[in-house]
């Protein structure tokens, strides 16, 4: 539970996710619940997809129809609260997720996939780093993972 141990609940996590048929393509998945004074998510992002409103306090809102899962607000997200997640097909999901330990992955290399509990559940492949100078940071790591975990996984952690 979010409120005791910082873990969101199951319907916690679905309440951030769309209809199956907007993640065909990516999208961003702002898991920011709480009421804080924050919005370089909205501010960032190039596509006035992500609503935040005149209440600066105000949790996220992501318009799926307008997200082109782009990835730039989730290296300006100062809370590393957002991911771009794609179903892939049968078999897979990309996920791009914000990443500010060292060392980074590499392409090509298996890492452990983590869940919000930060329990190993997988493994996942990574597919791509990205750390330009704009990014300020904060990398970019495009990872494939198992399907069964689209709702479980949210980071990486090298130790296989
Ligand atoms: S991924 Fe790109 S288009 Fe989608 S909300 Fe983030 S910045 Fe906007
Ligand atoms: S930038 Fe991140 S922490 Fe701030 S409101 Fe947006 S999602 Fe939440």
């Amino acid at each position: 539970m979010l409120n005791t141990n910082g873990v969101p609940d199951k319907k916690q996590i679905f309440s951030r996710f769309p209809d199956k048929k907007y993640i065909l393509k990516p999208k961003a998945i702002t898991e920011c619940y709480e009421e804080i004074p924050c919005n370089p998510c909205s501010t960032s992002c190039p596509f006035d997809a992500i609503y935040i409103g005149e209440d600066i306090n105000t949790a996220p809102i992501v318009d799926f129809e307008k997200c082109t899962g782009c990835g730039i607000c989730v290296y300006n997200c100062p809370g590393l609260a957002i991911f771009i997640v794609q179903e892939l097909d049968n078999e897979n999901a990309r996920f791009k997720i914000p990443y500010e330990l060292i060392p980074l992955p590499i392409k090509g290399e298996t890492w452990s996939g983590v869940n919000r509990a930060g329990e190993v559940i997988t493994k996942v492949l990574i597919e791509k780093v990205s750390l330009t100078e704009k990014q300020d940071k904060t990398a970019l790591i495009q990872v494939l993972v198992p399907i069964e975990f689209i709702n479980d996984f949210i980071t990486i952690r090298s130790k296989l």
